[in-house]
This record gives C-alpha cells, structure tokens and sequence, in this order.
C-alpha cells in the first residue's frame, strides 16, 4: 500500500503588500523541508473590495509556483457569519478567498466559525445557530463547485469572551463537530486550532481530549503550536510579556506550553475515519520563535501529523 505523505508546513504571516517578502519565507520554510505553506490572505493585497486584483494575482502565481508546495488560505479573522446587518460582506469575503484558493490551486481555506453578543445569544441561540448552519452550507455549496473544501476554525478566546460581552460557539469543539455534522457536505470541514482548544478547555472547563475527539471525524486541517491554555484576562502590553508569563494565545514551539501532544495525537488518529485522506498542518509560530525554533517544531509537527495519520514509521 503507498504511504500517504504527510504535509506539513508553516503559517506564512501577514507580509504587507510585499510578494518579495512572501518569497524570501517560502524560500525559508522550504530550504528546512516544509511542503505545505498557510497564506494570510490579508496582506497579500490580492483581493480588494471582495474581488481578485488579476495583475496582483499574477505575480503571487509567480512567487508560488515551481516549489513542492502545497497552499492553503487563512481568510480574513473579520468575516463572521453570524453578523447579520452585514452578512453579505462576510459572505462575498469568504466567497473572494474560494475564489482566491482556486485561482492559486490551493485545495483549502481556514474560517472563523460566527459568533455574537451575548445579549443576541440569549435571546435567540437556536435562530443564530440554524442561521450559521444556513450560511455554512451556502459557503459549502460555492466550495464544492469550485473543489475547494473550507475549515471551520475553533477560535481563540479574546477579550470578549473573557468580559462575557461575546459567545462564539465554536469555542467549544465539540459544538463545532455538531454544526459541521449538520451542514453534512463534504466541502464544509474543520481546522482544529490545537492552542485555541487548550485555551478554550481551561475557559470553559471543558475535557480538551472530549473536545478533540468529537471534532475528529471532520478535522481535515490542524494549526500548530503550544499553549498553557490560562486566559490573557489581566492587563498585558506585548505578545513577549505574554509568552514569559504563558498566558493566552503564545503560538509557541511544542514543550513550551502545557499541550500534551501524543494524548491529542492519540485522540485523533482512533477518531479518524479511515476514509479521512489526507491531513495537513500549519505550524502558527509567532515570528520571533522562526529563526530558533522552526526546525524543530517542523520535525515534531511532522511526526505528530504522521501518528494521526497512521504513517509514521
Ligand atoms: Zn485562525
């Protein structure tokens, strides 16, 4: 039987408008032995007012093409399905990043699931969450027609949710794992945030291996990196105080944070269906941790992906 290979890369971060720059950290991750490298479409000024910039599109083809690399797309952290006073916006954004991950042949994009104030949430949970599933599958049916498959990220938790002013359903992966079993369609997948779900457990006193497992089955994508899971709820001033401290979202090599990776790893592969096919993963280093732990965590990331996938010799 072939193996199936892994593909595993990291996050490319947002590089202002500079495909140059684009190039010079695929170089990178490349010349170290990724295969796989996560766009932030914001700051690619690719696609402006929802619509693909042809010329602009052009050059990125040619910062991508030519290397052994498999592309995926983080669509913009703003689009939110559940906003309704602007649901066309959310919905024409996530409709440009499909069209921007064809255009590029990436087979993939990340979204961030809705979410809502929590007087909204009170009021009508069950209409917010027949809206998302409505949206998720009108997103789905443009995917599909296009092969592309979109993730459905479980977020992080922030200010808002810390302060209670916001709910995001999603921060729970088992919720997830429900919505994305009732959309049913095979375009609409999940992106497990292996750092979101630790800090989402410890938020909300939820069991992460629980959580892990009930989103399984549909996990076709991981972002990578470590936590400790405890909120970033005092009064903090830059990501560095935030790592020395291990609070909130450290984007951190694995070792650094609290995650137990082989019980997650474990968890996942006895929850994949065998008819999964293929896993990717996106390493999400925050940039300072490129230049001394990149190597590293793409070895360890690598074997991770590998034992969840049953190929790891
Ligand atoms: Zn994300």
């Amino acid at each position: 039987m072939k193996m199936q290979a892994s593909r595993v890369g990291f996050s490319t971060g947002n590089v202002n408008g500079e495909l140059n720059e684009l190039s010079r950290r695929l170089d990178f991750f490349q010349e170290i032995g990724a295969n796989l490298a996560e766009l932030t479409a914001v700051g690619l000024d690719v696609v402006s007012n929802c619509q693909i910039i042809e010329h602009r599109v052009d050059q990125l083809k040619k910062v991508l093409m030519n290397r052994e690399m498999e592309y995926t797309i983080h669509a913009p952290i703003a689009i939110n399905l559940l906003d309704n006073d602007h649901y066309d916006l959310h919905l024409r954004s996530v409709y440009a990043a499909i069209d921007l991950a064809e255009a590029i042949s990436a087979r993939l994009i990340v979204v961030h699931p809705g979410r809502a104030p929590r007087e909204e949430w009170d009021i009508r949970e069950q209409e917010l969450l027949d809206l998302e599933r409505s949206a998720m599958r009108e997103v789905g049916q443009y995917a599909e027609e296009r092969n592309i498959l979109v993730a459905f990220e479980n977020p992080s938790p922030n200010e808002h949710h810390f302060s209670g002013r916001a709910i995001s359903y999603a921060l729970d992966p088992v919720r997830l794992a429900q919505m994305i079993r009732e959309v049913n369609m095979d375009s609409v997948t999940a992106c497990l945030d292996i750092s979101h779900a630790q800090q989402g457990a410890k938020l909300l006193s939820l069991n992460i291996l629980e959580g892990v497992s009930a989103l399984a089955p549909y996990v076709k994508h991981i972002h990578f990196s470590d936590s400790t899971g405890i909120p970033s709820d005092i009064i903090w001033d830059n990501n560095g105080e935030r790592l020395f401290m291990g609070i909130g979202d450290m984007h951190a090599p694995p070792g650094w944070g609290e995650i137990n990776f082989p019980a997650l790893a474990d968890t996942l592969w006895s929850n994949r269906p065998p008819s999964a096919g293929l896993l990717t993963t996106a390493i999400e280093l925050r940039s300072n941790h490129i230049s001394h732990s990149s190597k590293e965590t793409l070895r360890f990331a690598k074997s991770f992906t590998e034992e969840i996938m049953g190929t790891h010799s």
